[in-house]
C-alpha cells in the first residue's frame, strides 16, 4: 500500500525535533552535527536567535497580505538585494524552482518584446539542476528527472559541462540566454573556472544572449562571497536565489538588471505567497547578517580551516576519497565508494552529509559553524570513512 506521504523520497530513518546552531537533535535525543544544513538552506544554523525573533515578531503582527497591496517587508528585502548585488530589481518567490520559472519567462518575454519571439533557445549544461517544475526539468534535461514526464517544454539545449568549445559552437545571435550554476550543486559541487565564466559573459555580450545564473545553492555567502559569480568579476543579467536566503523559511528571488526585466509589467507575473511579510521579515534579517562586513571574512577563514582538514582526510583514506573540490563552505568530496554509503556511515557517527551526482559527498555546513565544530565534523567523517575501509 502506498504511504500516506507520496513516496518520492528515499528517507533515512531519522526524525529531528529540534535544532541548535550546527546541531540537529533527533526524537531519540541523539545530537547530529549537521553538515547538510537542509541542503544549504539553514545558512545561519538552526534556531538562530535573531531569525527566531524576526519570525515570531512578524508572526504576531501580520502573516500574509496579497501582492495587490504595498508590502513594506518585501520592499525592504528587495532594497537590500539591489543594494548588495548587480540587480536593479527583484521578484520574491517561495522557492528556487519558482525563481527558475520566472527567469525563463523573463528571458522569453524579453525577446518577444524586442520583436524577436522566435529567439527563445536557452543553452544549459549537463549536470545542471534548476528545480522540479516542468520548465525546470526541461532546462536541466537530466535523464533521471525528465524520464516519463514528456513531452518536455521546448526551447532548451544542454551542452557538456564546462566545455567552452561546445558553447562557442552552439551560441549565436539566435540564442536567447545561457543559464548555469557557477558551482553545480546537485551535479556534484563542480565549480566553473573564473576564466570560463568570464568567457561565457563575453560570448553573451558578443551575441546579445542574456546570462542567467542559478545561485540558488551557491549564493548567500555559501562560497565565501555573497554570490559565487563575484569571484569572476562579472555580472549576470538575471539571477535566481533561494535556499540560504530564507535561513530555513521558504523564500527565493529573481534578481535582474533593468534591461533584462524591461518586458515585465503589471500582469506579466505573480504569486499568491511570494513576498509575504513573514518570509520577507526573515529574509531581511538573513541578508542583514550575511552582509555584515566581518561575516564573510569569517566564512572564508573557517572554509580554509575545513578545507585543510578535508585534504588531510582524503590523504588518510585514499581508498574512500579521491579529492576535495568546491569553494568556501560549498565543498564536495569526490569518492571512490558510493557516496550514499558514506552518508549512511555518517549517520552512525552522528554527522549529516548529503550525496550528489558525480560520486560526490556534499558538505554544506551552516555558515556559522565554529572552529571546534569543524574539528569535530572531520573527526566524525574520519570515523565514517574508516567504517567503509573494511
Ligand atoms: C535546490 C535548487 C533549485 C530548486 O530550488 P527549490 O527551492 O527546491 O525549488 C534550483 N537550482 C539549484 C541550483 C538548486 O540547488
Amino acid at each position: 500500500m502506498i504511504s500516506h506521504v507520496l513516496p518520492t523520497y528515499n528517507r533515512a530513518d531519522i526524525a529531528f525535533e529540534r535544532g541548535e546552531g550546527s546541531w540537529a537533535i533527533a526524537t531519540d535525543g541523539t545530537r547530529y552535527l549537521d553538515l547538510g544544513a537542509g541542503i544549504a538552506v539553514n545558512a545561519l544554523g538552526h534556531a538562530h536567535p535573531e531569525l527566531v525573533a524576526a519570525l515570531t515578531g512578524q508572526a504576531g503582527r501580520i502573516w500574509h497580505v496579497s501582492n495587490i497591496y504595498q508590502i513594506p517587508q518585501q520592499e525592504r528585502l528587495a532594497d537590500l538585494l539591489v543594494e548588495h548585488t548587480f540587480a536593479d530589481t527583484a521578484f520574491i518567490t517561495n522557492s528556487g524552482t519558482e525563481a527558475a520559472e520566472l527567469a525563463i519567462k523573463m528571458v522569453r518575454k524579453y525577446w518577444a518584446e524586442q520583436g524577436d519571439p522566435e529567439r527563445y533557445e536557452i543553452l544549459t549544461f549537463e549536470g545542471a539542476f534548476h528545480g522540479r517544475s516542468t520548465g525546470a526539468i526541461a532546462a536541466a534535461g537530466s535523464e533521471k528527472m525528465v524520464k516519463g514526464f514528456g513531452p518536455l517544454m521546448p526551447g532548451f539545449r544542454q551542452l557538456p559541462w564546462a566545455d567552452m568549445a561546445a558553447l562557442e559552437a552552439a551560441i549565436s545571435d539566435r540564442t536567447a540566454a545561457v543559464m548555469l550554476e557557477p558551482v553545480q550543486g546537485e551535479g556534484g559541487i563542480r565549480p566553473l573556472a573564473d576564466e570560463d565564466l568570464r568567457l561565457i559573459r563575453q560570448l553573451c555580450d558578443r551575441t546579445g544572449a542574456l546570462l542567467v545564473l542559478d545561485e540558488v545553492q551557491s549564493g548567500m555567502g555559501r562560497t565565501g562571497k555573497l554570490f559565487a559569480h563575484e569571484y569572476a568579476g562579472i555580472i549576470p543579467d538575471i539571477m535566481m536565489v533561494a535556499k540560504g536566503i530564507g535561513g530555513g523559511f521558504p523564500l527565493g528571488a529573481v534578481l535582474a538588471t533593468e534591461n533584462a526585466a524591461s518586458a515585465m509589467v503589471a500582469g506579466s507575473h505573480g504569486s499568491t505567497y511570494g513576498g509575504n511579510p513573514l518570509a520577507c521579515a526573515v529574509g531581511t534579517r538573513v541578508m542583514e547578517i550575511v552582509t555584515e562586513p566581518a561575516f564573510l571574512a569569517e566564512v572564508n577563514r573557517k572554509a580554509g580551516l575545513l578545507r585543510q582538514k578535508l585534504e588531510g582526510l582524503v590523504a588518510a583514506h585514499p581508498d574512500v576519497f579521491e579529492l576535495v573540490r568546491g569553494q568556501g563552505l560549498m565543498l564536495g568530496l569526490k569518492c571512490k565508494v558510493a557516496p550514499a554509503d558514506l552518508v549512511r556511515a555518517g549517520y552512525a557517527e552522528h554527522v549529516l552529509t548529503v550525496a550528489a551526482a558525480d560520486n560526490t559527498l556534499r558538505l554544506l555546513p551552516p555558515l556559522t559553524i565554529t572552529d571546534e565544530e569543524i574539528g569535530e565534523a572531520v573527526a566524525r567523517l574520519d570515523r565514517a570513512a574508516a567504517r567503509l575501509q573494511g
